[in-house]
């Protein structure tokens, strides 16, 4: 088995996702893209600023159960391991930050934000977990958002509405639920599992309003992703402080 790494990042093609590729690749980290849109995908191949180049394009919409089987596959067959899975595709869906409380939000709001953030991610995750096992020191990357803490949001005076926007509070708060969880069931492996808070980051998600730069959100994934053997697992990290649950 190499010494080289192997990432997985999904949403690779634009925000959040495309820096922590470009971060990792940096770091010499072998990284295959992946996203919805395989015509994205070879134009950000073509235009690969990264210091190493990308490995692969998979295309895969993370909700599709035929995607994620078809990708783990063929990771399998052409590299035999995953070394790090960056659980980085999500949304909030349209008029959720002006609009959506837990008295109001509707039932197909709750279904897609849950599909995409949380359904997709376990699924993807189950599917690479045996690729995972075969590596040296697999991570796993959840990214979650500090407005899926249910400390923060219970506590009115700070600053993080628990009102607004409900389905994705509610999606990132089961996420990290999950990072938990699968933490604890994966101790006694070589996996570790962690949720990051990127921050509130300039992307289509985080609006222009936001105060950070993509470079500054993605180093809090990277970090994670290329934890060391005694770093931790199963917590939830902002710029490497530990978050509330
Ligand atoms: P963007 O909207 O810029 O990018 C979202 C990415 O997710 C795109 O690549 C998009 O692909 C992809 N995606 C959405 N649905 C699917 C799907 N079904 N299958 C595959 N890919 C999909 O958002 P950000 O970069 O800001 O967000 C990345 C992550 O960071 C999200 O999980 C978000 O919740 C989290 N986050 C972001 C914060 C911020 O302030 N920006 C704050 C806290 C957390 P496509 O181009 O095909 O739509």
């Amino acid at each position: 088995m190499s010494n080289e790494r192997i990432a997985l990042v999904t949403g690779s093609n634009r925000g959040i996702g495309l820096e922590v590729t470009k971060q990792l690749s940096d770091r010499g980290v072998k990284v295959i893209l992946s996203g919805r849109n395989q015509e994205k995908l070879q134009e950000v191949k073509a235009a690969w600023t990264g210091k190493v180049a990308p490995l692969d394009t998979i295309e895969l919409d993370i909700t599709k159960a035929n995607d994620r089987a078809r990708a783990a596959q063929k990771i399998a067959e052409q590299y035999g391991r995953l070394d790090i899975l960056v659980n980085n595709a999500g949304v909030i869906v349209e008029g959720e930050w002006a609009q959506n409380n837990s008295e109001t939000v509707s039932q197909d709001d709750l279904q897609t934000t849950f599909d995409i953030n949380l359904f997709a991610q376990i699924g993807l995750t189950q599917e690479l977990l045996p690729l995972l096992k075969r590596s040296k020191a697999g991570r796993i990357v959840n990214v979650s958002s500090i407005l899926g803490s249910l400390a923060v949001n219970a506590d009115v005076e700070s600053g993080w509405s628990a009102v607004k926007p409900f389905a994705y509070n509610a999606s990132k708060a089961a996420l990290n639920m999950f990072t938990v969880s699968l933490s604890q069931s994966l101790a006694d492996t070589n996996i570790k599992v962690n949720s990051a808070h990127p921050g509130w980051v300039k992307t289509d998600l985080g609006t222009s309003a936001a105060p950070m730069e993509v470079t500054d959100g993605a180093s809090t994934v990277v970090d994670l992703a290329l934890i060391d053997s005694d770093g931790p697992s199963g917590q939830f990290v902002h710029l490497g402080e530990e978050q509330p649950w």
